[in-house]
């Protein structure tokens, strides 16, 4: 039977522990298992299967209708175990505001191995793939600018070369967006934004229903390496019970947000995709009073990362995005008075008025 998100988020891949009937998937804190026969085991070694593990990954894969799922000790390791599949002389299209760090993975990490990056913006529908790209990579919406792009279109285009599509899921979540249902061949997430949830794990995640793609992710997961812990698993799993229901309460509360901005004085526009808890605001400012802004908030937390409880707020052209090259910046209008939230499920009024009083007393700094 198929369940519905809401239910896959609480028991995908989970059921009650077998020995004790312990509800909560356990933390299998362990290297290896006492195999009752040589080589006749399920479990051999713990970097290659870990039932905490296991079921996170079933979880993660449920909820984007997946058949396979693979967790990775980071984002951006989960990312990178994507790009393992190129060879040499390959080329990959690539979104021009992609994650900073996903930009400098491939512009940097990569750069001596021969592939082939080419940015461009995703966002326009006359987009044209070239023929012989193997890889489409898409963020959408995009960060910090939460422009969209036309999944199904660019997943069509996409076969029609022979490109494999791969979206990075993580500033919609499953909730919002379901990447594979719309033609997409791989998903990537971060699992440390909004699936966990709570801003106390380093968690990534790739699910797929391609069965040549679950093999090589297999593959480079156990060779490679870059697994989660166990209880950084149950952590995410635990997250994830409630997903739904935060995800129901950023997105109210960014929208409330989106409103009273755009009726403020101090706002020049505010960037909104009309879903989810990311919002994006040029205020008319000098970068010193923008500045001062972010450090004045109680409520929201100056930090980088996203899609905690907690609100946070952040100046990408000095933080999340200060590794991208400053002439990209500008050329992609990440600049002085951009200011990005993180907008997380405290009580809307308190969040509001900690805004009006940050914007006030920053923009009275000369
Ligand atoms: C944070 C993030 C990543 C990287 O994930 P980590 O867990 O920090 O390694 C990749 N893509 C997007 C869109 C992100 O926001």
């Amino acid at each position: 039977m198929a369940y519905k998100l809401e239910t896959l988020t609480i028991h995908g891949g989970q059921s009650p522990e077998p020995v004790t009937g312990a509800v909560m998937t356990p933390i299998f804190q362990t290297s290896t298992y006492a195999q009752p026969h040589p080589a006749d085991w399920p479990w051999e070694y713990a970097r290659t299967q870990n039932p905490t593990r296991t079921a996170l990954q079933d979880c993660i894969a449920s909820l984007e209708g997946a058949k396979h799922g693979f967790c990775f000790s980071s984002g951006v390791a989960a990312i990178d175990s994507v790009i393992r599949a190129l060879s040499p002389g390959d080329t990959v299209l690539c979104g021009d505001d992609v994650y900073g760090g996903t930009y400098r993975l491939f512009t940097r990490a990569w750069s001596q191995f021969g592939l082939n990056f080419i940015f461009v913006d995703t966002t326009d529908p006359s987009l044209e793939i070239p023929k012989d790209t193997k890889l489409v990579w898409l963020e959408t919406p995009t960060n910090p600018l939460l422009k969209t792009s036309d999944i199904a279109a660019i997943a069509k285009k996409s076969k029609d070369v022979g490109a494999t599509l791969v979206v990075d899921n993580t500033f919609a979540t499953p909730v919002f967006q379901r990447p594979l249902e719309l033609g997409a061949d791989v998903v990537v997430h971060s699992m440390t934004k909004y699936l966990n949830g709570h801003s106390d794990v380093i968690s990534g995640a790739v699910v797929t229903n391609d069965a040549s793609w679950a093999k090589h992710l297999a593959f480079i997961q156990n060779s490679a390496g870059a697994v989660p812990g166990p209880q950084d698993c149950f952590l995410v799993l635990r997250g994830l019970k409630t997903l739904h229901v935060r995800m129901e309460r950023h997105q109210s509360n960014a929208k409330k947000i989106v409103h009273w901005l755009q009726n403020h004085d101090a706002v020049q526009q505010v960037l909104y995709p009309g879903f989810g808890g990311m919002v994006s605001v040029y205020l008319r400012a000098t970068l010193e009073q923008t500045c001062a802004v972010v450090k004045n908030t109680k409520v929201f937390t100056l930090a980088e990362s996203l899609g905690g409880v907690e609100s946070l707020i952040e100046l990408p052209a000095l933080m999340t995005h200060a590794s991208v090259p400053a002439d990209v910046r500008s050329s992609l209008g990440i600049d002085d008075g951009l200011i990005r939230l993180s907008v997380g499920i405290e009580h809307i009024d308190d969040l509001i008025e900690d805004l009006s009083q940050a914007i006030e007393n920053g923009l009275n700094k000369k």
